[in-house]
C-alpha cells in the first residue's frame, strides 16, 4: 500500500459490531474479561485501547515501522526514550533543536545521572567527537527547531551504532509524509503529534515509532507503566488528521515554497531559513533524503529586536502563538516562545538572535499570506 491508502486504510478496518467506517472512541476506562486469567483483547485502556490502537498502527505503517507507541503529548514521547537510559549514561544530543527536549536532557536527564552533550552534528567529525566510551543515545531532529538544518541521518545513524548507541530523530518538522527516519538506518522517530499529525491545532499527543523487537518491551513500559497516555477522543482527531495528512503536507509544501521565496528578496529580511531553497546547504542532502519540505521557514529581520517585535505583531492572517504544523499560519518568537527556556548564553551559541522569527505556513491562500508578511514587513 501506498502512503495515502495506508493512511486512510491501516488500523481502520470498519468496526465488526456495527460496521461503522469510522473507528469509534472508545471511551471505555475497563473491559469485561473472558476469565480472570485471559481478556477479550483489551483489559484497561491505560495499558490498551482499540482507538489508540488503531491510531498506533496507522502511525507505525507511515513511518514504515513495525511498532508505534502514542503518548499524551511530544514531551512525554521523548520522556520515554530517554527513559531507556541508566544512570551513568550519556548522550550526544544535535545543538539546534525544540528547547523543551534540551530541558528534558538538562532537568531529568541530570536527574538521573545522565549527561548530555550537545553537538551541531553538521558534520560526521563534529557529532562523533562528542562520543564518549558511555554515549547510550544520539538524539537528532532534521530539519532542527528552529533552524531548518538538515542533518545527514543515514551517516549519523553510522555513527550512533558505531559507538554502540541508539539513535533516534524527531521527525516533527517533516513528518512521515516527507521523511521515514527508520528507512535511513535510525532506531527510534519521535514525534509531536501535535503538530503535521494531528493538523488541526486541536489535540496534544506525542509517539515512538520503531522497527526494532528489543526495544518492544521497554518501550511498552514507559508507555503502560509510565503511563503517560492519550485520551481515546485524541486518538480519534489524530487518526482522523493522519487521513488527510498527504494532501496537507502538499500544500504545506507550496505554500512554504512561496513564501519563503518571497521573504528571501524581501528589502528588510537579513537572512531566510528554508532547506527548500536550491542554493541552500544541505539541499542535495535533503533531497536525498526527504520526498519534500513542510511548511517552516525562520527569518532573521533586518533592525534588530524592536523591528522584529514590530513585524511578529503586525501580521493580520498569521496569528501570533506557539506550535506549529496547523491549517492555520502562526508566527513564533523562538526567544520568548518555544526557546524561551534556554539561557540568553544557550541562544546565542544556537544563533537564536534576537531578530529570528519562525513561521509555520498554513493552508489559507498563498497570495494572502505573502500580502500579510509583506504589510507587516512595512511595520518593522
Ligand atoms: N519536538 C518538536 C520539534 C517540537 O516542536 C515540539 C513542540 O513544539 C515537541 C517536540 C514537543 O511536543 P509537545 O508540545 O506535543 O509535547
Amino acid at each position: 500500500m501506498r502512503f495515502e491508502t495506508k493512511a486512510i486504510r491501516v488500523g481502520q478496518d470498519p468496526d465488526p459490531a456495527t460496521g461503522a467506517i469510522v473507528q469509534p472512541i472508545h471511551v471505555s476506562s475497563t473491559f469485561k474479561r473472558k476469565s480472570i486469567e485471559q481478556t477479550d483483547g483489551y483489559g484497561y485502556s491505560r495499558v490498551a485501547n482499540p482507538t489508540r490502537a488503531a491510531a498506533e498502527a496507522c502511525l507505525a505503517s507511515l513511518e514504515n515501522g513495525q511498532f508505534c507507541f502514542l503518548f499524551s503529548s511530544g514531551m512525554a514521547a521523548s520522556t520515554a526514550v530517554l527513559g531507556l537510559l541508566s544512570p551513568g549514561d550519556h548522550i550526544v544530543c544535535v545543538q539546534d533543536l525544540y528547547a523543551g527536549t534540551h530541558s528534558l536532557f538538562n532537568l531529568f536527564g541530570k536527574q538521573r545521572g545522565i549527561e548530555t552533550t550537545y553537538a551541531p552534528c553538521e558534520t560526521i567529525e563534529d557529532a562523533t567527537a562528542a562520543f564518549r566510551p558511555n554515549t547510550k543515545l544520539l538524539w537528532l531532529e532534521s530539519p532542527t527547531n528552529p533552524l531548518n538544518q538538515v542533518l545527514d541521518l543515514a551517516a549519523l545513524a553510522e555513527v550512533g551504532h558505531r559507538h554502540g548507541a541508539l539513535v533516534a530523530v524527531d521527525n516533527t518538522f517533516a513528518s512521515p509524509y516527507f521523511q521515514n527516519p527508520l528507512d535511513l538506518g535510525v532506531d527510534i522517530v519521535v514525534h509531536s503529534a501535535t503538530k503535521y499529525l494531528g493538523g488541526h491545532s486541536d489535540l496534544i499527543g506525542g509517539a515512538v515509532a520503531f522497527n526494532r523487537q528489543d526495544l518492544f518491551d521497554p518501550l511498552w513500559d514507559q508507555q503502560a507503566v509510565g503511563g503517560a497516555v492519550p485520551s481515546a477522543f485524541d486518538c480519534f482527531l489524530l487518526l482522523r488528521g493522519m487521513r488527510t495528512l498527504s494532501v496537507r503536507m502538499r500544500e504545506h509544501e507550496r505554500n512554504g515554497a512561496a513564501v519563503a521565496a518571497f521573504l528571501r528578496e524581501h528589502p528588510k529580511v537579513e537572512a531566510t531559513y528554508y532547506p527548500g531553497f536550491s542554493d541552500s546547504p544541505n539541499y542535495e542532502l535533503a533531497k536525498s533524503q526527504m520526498r519534500g519540505f513542510s511548511g517552516m521557514v525562520s527569518v532573521k529581520v533586518k533592525g534588530g529586536y524592536e523591528a522584529t517585535k514590530r513585524f511578529a505583531e503586525s501580521t493580520k492572517i498569521f496569528q501570533l502563538g506557539s506550535s506549529l504544523g496547523g491549517v492555520e499560519s502562526l508566527i513564533g518568537y523562538p526567544n520568548s516562545m518555544s526557546h524561551s527556556s534556554m539561557s540568553d548564553e544557550e541562544k546565542a551559541a544556537r544563533g537564536l538572535t534576537p531578530n529570528l522569527v519562525r513561521l509555520s505556513v498554513g493552508l489559507e491562500h498563498a497570495d494572502d499570506l505573502i500580502e500579510d508578511l509583506d504589510q507587516a514587513l512595512r511595520q518593522a
